[in-house]
């Protein structure tokens, strides 16, 4: 489902991302972990292209995304959900309204859009909640809008960079939840760059560790975790046990 091959990034003299090569099924859940400053947020990011790499192939369903005009990159986008750390919902618009904007921006009719934000705020567990405005949701609350807003494209392909990491600790929980959910029932192919041990324990297919923007190891919880090839696995391991 996607194929990154020998992506580059610089920030000037500094290489974010350094010759990383990275696969995905389809339907698999794959978890990037790593310490901070090591490329994973440059990575995700490159995916929609958000940053533009410096070199190297990101093929997605059998097109290379880095060689895309303008217009069908528009299109390849609207396949891929994305949900970041910032969730930035607008307060004057209601939950509800938040999930719709994308979808009436994309061109689709009102009672359309409706019927999908309210699908995926049902999936979310937020349906009840849909008339509220942000300012009156808690973290969490927020953060489950923000995934019913990626999930109303009906997205083949989701990416998560640290969705939990500004949720006051008594939150996490709720999102990590949706996210099990949603990668149980294969939803969404998903890449999850997280520091939730536990979730990528339990949830993740496979476990994908990163160290000076490069991939150093990449296998099963069970095989990462227990049996760490590379230095940053032997770190996490020491964490758990
Ligand atoms: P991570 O998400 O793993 O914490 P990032 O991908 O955000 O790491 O960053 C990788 C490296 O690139 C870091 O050293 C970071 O400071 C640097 N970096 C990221 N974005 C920019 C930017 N827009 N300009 C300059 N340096 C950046
Ligand atoms: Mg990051």
């Amino acid at each position: 489902m996607l194929t990154i091959q020998n992506l580059y990034k610089k920030f000037g003299s500094l290489v974010a991302v350094n010759n990383l090569s990275l696969a995905v099924a389809p339907g698999e859940t794959v978890v990037i972990m790593g310490p901070s400053g090591c490329g994973k947020s440059t990575t995700i990011r490159t995916i929609n292209r958000l940053i533009e790499p410096d070199s190297g192939s990101i093929v997605f369903d059998g097109r290379d995304i880095t060689q895309l005009r303008e217009d069908e990159l528009r299109k390849v986008r609207k396949r891929i959900g994305y949900v970041f750390q910032h969730f930035n919902l607008i307060n004057r618009l209601s939950a509800i309204e938040n999930v719709m904007l994308g979808l009436v921006m994309g061109g689709q009719a009102k009672e359309e859009a409706y019927d999908k934000a309210l699908a995926a705020m049902t999936k979310v567990g937020m349906e009840q909640l849909q008339d509220h405005k942000p300012e009156q949701l808690s973290g969490g609350q927020q953060q489950r809008v923000g995934i019913a807003r990626a999930l109303a494209f009906e997205p083949e392909l989701m990416l998560w960079d640290e969705p939990t990491a500004s949720l006051d600790p008594m939150l996490v929980r709720e999102v990590l939840v949706v996210m099990e959910e949603l990668a149980k029932y294969r939803a969404a192919t998903m890449l999850v760059v997280t520091h939730e041990i536990a979730f990528a324990l339990h949830v993740a297919d496979r476990i994908v560790l990163m160290e000076k923007g490069t991939v150093v190891e990449s296998g099963i919880p069970s095989q990462v975790f227990v049996n760490p090839a590379s230095h940053v696995g032997r770190q996490y391991k020491e964490l758990i046990e």
